[in-house]
């Protein structure tokens, strides 16, 4: 591709720079959120294939706009935070956001009138009931914004200025839709709509999102939106405010999979939607928004195809919500480590041993930071320790975190060189025995595997000692 812009013509070549110079530059200096793009997206085509043998579930079939579609249709686009983009199957297939729109209009919603405007109207909490059930909370409000309910309440409050097209499919969905208008007369009934509203109004505007098409590709862009604080990471423009889609996402955590929500939040511990076209807008946040379709939905009402991509996406990264970054080594983490952090480490390191300080040097081994790492002379924690005579800090460097004692600083010296010219005799002492049981005990490729792995009973023991740190 930079070929090609390579040998166009100067005008051109600034013409495409221009505009994607932060893509571009990042890209250079190997920058983006998910370094190694290439190796993530044949994961993620892989995980696609997997879902694409899945043969069951029903095609919604209540709005006959919905009963049109192959039930072999399939896409998943995804969209980094830092605009990579990665689409596999059928991307390009228009499809209505139908339920998936409720985030956006909720967000849209805090967006223009503040959290506690909208939620004067509308709850917070899980319903436990089918998202278009006529029920209301103990407050007679809408049990929460990704309900129908919810939604047609936060049409009401929509300063709706731009008209939007009256399509086919809106007639299809205004239809089929009674229960909708019954909800929208119980609404009305209970007096949850601001004083004013058009109730007839706000059902129509609220038949008129569901039925927005989206395709995969441009699903995924609105995901990776407010997967980035709600700045597009396409055009670089605010959309939302922070607080906006913190909300949303907040709300998309614990009532965004209709009936299987707390399983969603339990299994997959990432903000969702679905909706009945078969759409599940999924978002990691702060790293990528992704738009999966296919119309076989399950029992409650979820994309079978799309379930089983997400709960295999949090399967092999760790991208749930709870999982530990540091210690769960059982799952892929393609995220950019940022070169400072080590930097950061480092020093943290280097000042602990230079004081002794054994309870520090316990944290960072249990917060698996890598006990051999070495400052610019090549000088490791053991070093340090071993120059400045601190025992108990070179006992529990060699005893529990079984670190290399045969490492040379830039100079070729060993800790136990440093040990003997500075004339610590009790260091000196330990560090032979342990330099004997190291080349016995640990062959050369078990070395950088065991140098910062603590057995279970030093951990047993730190955390008694410490407590949680
Ligand atoms: N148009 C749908 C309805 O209100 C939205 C349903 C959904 O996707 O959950 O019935």
């Amino acid at each position: 591709m930079l070929g090609q812009y390579l040998s166009g013509r100067h005008s051109d070549i600034c013409g495409c720079v221009g505009s994607n110079i932060v893509l571009l530059t990042q890209a250079f200096q190997k920058r983006f959120i998910i370094p190694d793009f290439i190796n993530f997206a044949s994961s993620i085509d892989q995980l696609y294939y997997n879902a694409q043998t899945l043969q069951e579930g029903k095609v919604s079939d209540y709005i006959p706009q919905l009963a049109k579609f192959n039930p072999d249709l399939w896409g998943v686009s995804l969209c980094t935070v830092d605009g990579q983009r990665h689409s596999v199957g059928d991307t390009q297939v228009p499809f209505c956001l139908q339920s998936c729109v409720k985030p956006l209009e909720y967000a849209l919603a805090i967006n223009e009138l503040g959290t506690e405007h909208v939620h004067k109207y509308v709850g917070k909490e899980p319903s436990g009931l089918k998202f278009n059930k006529l029920s209301l909370n103990e407050d007679d409000k809408p049990h929460n914004p990704m309900v129908n309910a919810g939604a047609i309440v936060i049409s009401s409050l929509l300063k709706v200025r731009r008209q939007l097209a009256l399509s086919h499919r809106f007639q299809s969905e205004k239809e089929t839709g009674n229960r909708n208008f019954a909800i929208g007369y119980y609404l009305k009934e209970k007096k949850c709509f601001p004083s004013g509203a058009d109730m007839i109004a706000a059902l129509d505007f609220y038949f008129q999102l569901c039925s927005i098409e989206v395709t995969c590709q441009s699903g995924s862009v609105m995901a990776a939106t407010l997967a980035n604080g709600g700045i597009c990471p396409i055009t670089g423009e605010r959309v939302l405010s922070a607080e906006a889609v913190r909300n949303t996402l907040s709300l998309m955590h614990s009532c965004g999979m209709y009936d299987f929500s707390g399983q969603f939040a339990f299994h997959v511990g990432l903000p969702a939607k679905s909706g009945v076209s078969g759409a599940v807008l999924l978002v990691v946040p702060n790293i990528m928004g992704v738009m999966c379709w296919s119309p076989p939905l399950d029992r409650v009402g979820n994309s079978m195809r799309g379930i089983h991509f997400c709960q295999e996406l949090v399967s092999v990264f760790n991208f749930h919500n709870y999982d530990n970054l540091r210690h769960f080594a059982k799952k892929l983490d393609p995220r950019r480590q940022a070169g400072h952090e080590r930097n950061k480490a480092v020093i943290e390191l280097m000042f602990a041993a230079y004081s002794g300080d054994v309870s520090a040097l316990r944290r960072f081994a249990l917060s698996a930071v890598d006990m051999e790492l070495r400052d610019y002379d090549f000088r490791s924690a053991l070093h340090v320790t071993a120059a400045e005579g601190h025992l108990e800090a070179v006992k529990f460097l060699t005893g529990t975190c079984r670190v290399n004692p045969h490492v040379k600083d830039r100079w070729g010296n060993t800790p136990l060189d440093d040990a003997m010219q500075f004339g610590h005799e009790n260091v000196v002492e330990v560090l032979k025995e342990y330099q004997r049981i190291y080349s016995h005990t640990l062959m050369p490729q078990e070395i950088s595997s065991q140098a910062h792995a603590l057995d279970a009973e030093d951990l047993r023991n730190m955390e008694t000692l410490e407590g949680f740190v």
